[in-house]
């Protein structure tokens, strides 16, 4: 099984906008590309919505029925590790195997010596094609990275072997994820991590590193852009080189995992990408939960009612809900309306304060990012909130379809 060459993670976390997401992709694929669609949900989202994995298949194949669409499309169970995969392998075909919480672990002293042995025709000065400046490979370089990586490459390799075993070898995308993590690796970590997954036998189809910057939960990234044009570039020009020199599938490509809306990044990764003609994978999740709310503001009246009392109930337990995601949100209390305030607030006002138009003069990230951890609030209020989404479909789909479309897609891919 082979994801496509330009694919995009549309989680959905209440299971209600696929057709949405869809009718997005299909609108850009008119142009002659192929952008696969990949419904993602992890299984933190799975225990906050109290869903199960067998509706995201539901969710996706519907959708993909209800457009005729004749693309490949794909579920993936995504952050799993060892001890949450069993409930995903029926109905996922992909698998991002985050095995982030190996970094670092102890390995065998035989297993690192073998593993710095192997790697002895790169030590010296090592050109990647494409990098001006030769890598500098020393044992002791290649002894810290087999110190932070082995264990994680093993553990995926765990995962992997499960997989083969529970869905048979070659039914299935494999991905090996390692942003959820303080520290980025960099391109020459990469590389080694590949070699380390190809000596281990895992295809992996996608690699998720993570990058410096901050990716904080649906707004822009924050970090300096030229140094993050030239890591993600190192990246795809030493995944090129890996993949001809260890074996790894030749599709290979980075995923990334996006925390949503970075869109100052997105030119960057079109530019590249193009110029080197490589796929890209990118995942987004709570951005469409978002289009949601925005929907249900929009809507105006009961539903309007429905958008602030969700923010009266994410203001009020806000340390509650932020604590999960301290290492991905930045909000300036100081910067939050009143609930007081919010609740004199019209359609346009309240919509305007949560799209991300930063060129709005009501948009305002420390609303966005506390709405966007606060999905557990609206998974609380159960069939009052789904219902309300059922009620106001359109005006709600037309949000989410214009967001994935006009906002992340047209960046992305130059449409
Ligand atoms: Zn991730």
């Amino acid at each position: 099984m082979e994801l496509s060459k330009y694919s995009i993670g549309v989680g959905d976390r209440f299971a209600h906008q696929g057709v949405a997401q869809l009718r997005a992709i299909m609108k850009a694929n008119q142009s002659g590309l192929e952008i696969s669609p990949v419904w993602n949900k992890s299984n933190r989202e799975h225990i906050y919505v109290h869903t199960h994995p067998a509706d995201v298949r539901r969710e996706a194949d519907a959708a993909v029925a209800a457009l005729g669409y004749r693309g490949k499309y794909f579920v993936d169970a995504d952050h799993i590790n060892l001890s949450t995969v069993a409930p995903f392998v029926e109905t996922a075909d992909f698998f991002t195997l985050d095995v982030a919480a190996f970094i670092g672990k102890p390995s065998p002293e035989a297993d690192v010596e073998a593993f710095v042995n192997s790697c002895e025709k790169y030590l010296g000065d090592l050109s990647i094609p494409g990098i001006e400046k030769p890598l500098h490979v020393t044992r002791e370089l290649l002894e810290s990275i087999a110190s932070r990586f082995l264990a994680a490459t093993e553990q995926a390799s765990e995962i992997y072997k499960y997989l083969v075993e529970n869905k048979g070898v070659g039914n299935f995308v494999t991905e090996v994820s390692m942003d959820e993590v303080e520290s980025p690796q960099t391109p020459v970590d990469m590389l080694f991590i590949l070699k380390m997954l190809a000596d281990k036998g895992v295809p992996a189809q996608t690699i998720a590193p993570k990058f410096t910057g901050r990716f904080n939960k649906g707004v822009d990234y924050r970090g300096d852009l030229e140094q993050f044009a030239r890591e993600f570039e190192e990246d795809v020009l030493v995944i090129d080189f890996a993949v001809k020199e260890f074996g790894l599938p030749k599709k290979l490509k980075l995923s990334v995992h996006s925390g949503s809306d970075k869109f100052s990044i997105y030119p960057i990764m079109a530019d590249i990408i193009r110029k080197y003609d490589k796929g890209l994978h990118l995942k987004t999740a709570g951005t469409t939960w978002l289009e949601e709310v925005i929907g249900l503001a929009v809507a105006g009246g009961e539903a309007l009612e429905l958008a602030k009392q969700i923010y009266a109930n994410s203001f009020n337990r806000k340390e509650e809900l932020c604590a999960p995601y301290a290492d991905v949100i930045d909000i300036d209390g100081a910067q939050l309306p009143s609930v007081e305030e919010v609740n004199t607030w019209t359609s346009e006002k309240y919509a305007n304060t949560l799209r991300h138009i930063p060129g709005n003069a009501d948009y305002n990230s420390n609303f966005r990012q506390l709405i966007h951890v606060a999905y557990k609030v609206a998974a609380e209020l159960g069939e009052t909130y789904t219902s309300m989404l059922e009620k106001y479909a359109e005006i709600i789909g037309n949000c989410v379809e214009e967001n994935i479309y006009d906002r992340h897609l047209k960046r992305l891919f130059n449409l």
